[in-house]
């Protein structure tokens, strides 16, 4: 999930705090590889939401999006051209070509740890697929810039130059965030920016890094349901969450294997 709280400091993490959030981390990893088997024609998106709430239950955790803000359900589930927060329902059924992005969150101990990943449903064209892959690599830059004295903008500018070498819009109005005892902490973490403003990063802070890609324009609007939110111009989006620590010297993932 990418929506920023209420002000709060940017608090510095203990390493057995960071100990937590990667207990965390690691069931959101089996609650991932286990959706991705599920992922066929035919599954609807509430069935996906059965399996994540059942899995995070049973690993002794709580599925923080389930409530949060009132959201009904424990994953959102975001088809086509919706890019974020996509309510499951036993009416959204998946079919062959579909594009869903799914994104889930939990808390262990006390600890909260949020991941997405994007799949195609069958086999995906080259167009749909380079988005895709395009979009984790974003991700995976801005990570890579998750280092103890850069800044926020170093972050950003990273995610955006890969949206950009590939003409791809870059949603803006939802944003990575920090993360610890609540999902969302400060500070916002932004999928565009200027290197080298912003604020400095230091040992001990732990960030969602979450950018939302898109084959079209970066525009998007909320849909009536109030929570599901879709590109403008209907355009097929993808997206990508991993929560990362920053640790001695660089920034470790805690959402992956
Ligand atoms: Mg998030």
């Amino acid at each position: 999930m990418g929506m920023p709280a209420r002000p709060r400091e940017v608090t510095i993490k203990r390493p057995d705090e960071i100990a937590r959030m990667r207990h965390a981390g690691l069931i959101l990893v089996e609650v991932l590889e286990a959706l991705h088997r599920e992922l066929r024609p035919g599954i609807t998106t509430a069935d996906l939401d059965a399996v994540a709430e059942q899995m995070i239950r049973a690993a002794g955790a709580v599925p923080s999006f389930k409530g949060y803000r009132g959201f009904p359900r424990s994953i959102c589930a975001s088809i086509n051209d919706e890019v974020v927060h996509g309510i499951p329902s036993p009416r959204r059924r998946l079919y062959e070509g579909d594009v869903v992005g799914l994104d889930v969150g939990c808390i262990w101990q006390g600890w909260h740890a949020d991941a997405a990943r994007t799949w195609s449903i069958g086999p995906a064209s080259r167009q749909v697929q380079e988005l895709i892959d395009a979009t984790r690599r974003g991700m995976e830059a801005g990570i890579a810039a998750v280092l103890p004295g850069n800044r926020l903008g170093d972050v950003g500018a990273a995610i955006e130059a890969v949206a950009h070498r590939h003409g791809y819009g870059v949603v803006r109005p939802f944003v990575g965030h920090g993360i610890g005892t609540e999902m969302h902490e400060e500070p916002s973490v932004p999928n565009y920016g200027k290197p080298g403003t912003g604020m400095r990063i230091e040992t001990g802070m732990c960030f969602a890094i979450e950018p939302m890609f898109t084959l079209g324009r970066d525009e998007v609007q909320l849909l009536d349901d109030g929570w599901t939110v879709v590109t403008a111009d209907g355009s097929l989006a993808a997206h990508f969450e991993n929560t990362v620590a920053v640790t001695d010297g660089a920034a470790e993932v805690l959402t992956q294997a």
